[in-house]
């Protein structure tokens, strides 16, 4: 499919009116800071950054409320993915959706993000909003994501936190909580009961019995 094939495809399947379909899709890839004379080209003829701009040009045709960004970054070089993430930024000032950004670099999440989810087999074990959760995270398998974010600083002591063991079959779960066989704060209480998701601050969930007292490691400064 060529560009204009691609970035016209929803707006053809919900009845935008075909007089207008070209100018529409200029407009998209103008607004993703393409330029419209590639209409006619296919996707093999740009590159990775590109590409993802035709994606993220079809993907907000339809001026989604909700989007869904799947490790939308995670396949570009540096200097590409901050392009992209800036992008992103900026459409989600003007258009104003919601993103659900997901990903496995901490420093993306972190720049992007208003609040961050910390799944583990499958399951939601902390949410907070992001400078929060960066600076206190109130969840085990957090702390040891956060150190395993690298320094830039030439020198810098990385304190990352090794898990020992192998992460658990989602499918099949033993009683109790799901992270207990690489946990290094676990006690009797985590092999019994399945910890509860509670609110433990204002906007701030865990999934830990002993969330409310471990004190542990973040990143930022306070
Ligand atoms: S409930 Fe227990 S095993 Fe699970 S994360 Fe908390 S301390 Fe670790």
């Amino acid at each position: 499919m060529t560009v204009l094939d691609i970035v016209s495809e929803p707006l053809r399947l919900n009845g935008y009116p075909r007089d207008r379909l070209v100018d529409k899709v200029k407009e998209l890839v103008d607004m993703v800071g393409l330029e419209s004379k590639f209409l006619n080209r296919y996707p093999h003829a740009f590159s990775g950054g590109q590409r993802q701009r035709i994606g993220i040009a079809r993907s907000l045709a339809l001026e989604p409320r909700f989007v869904v960004a799947d490790e939308a970054v995670s396949a570009l070089d540096v200097s590409i993915q901050a392009q992209i993430l800036n992008l992103l930024q900026d459409l989600k000032e003007t258009m104003k959706p919601t993103f659900l950004f997901i990903a496995h670099d901490l420093s993306v999440i972190e720049h992007v993000s208003d609040r961050v989810g910390v799944m583990y087999v499958g399951r939601l074990v902390e949410l907070a909003p992001t400078e929060e959760i960066y600076l206190k995270p109130r969840h085990p398998y957090t702390e040891a994501l956060l150190s395993a974010i690298p320094r830039p600083e030439p020198g810098a002591k990385n304190n990352r936190i090794l898990l020992p063991g192998a992460v658990a079959n989602a499918a099949d779960l033993a009683l109790g909580c799901c992270f207990l066989p690489r946990c290094r704060y676990c006690q009797d209480q985590c092999k019994e009961d399945t910890p509860l998701w509670q609110e433990i601050s204002y906007g701030h969930y865990v999934s830990c019995h002993r969330a409310k007292e471990l004190e542990l490691q973040g990143v930022m400064e306070a």
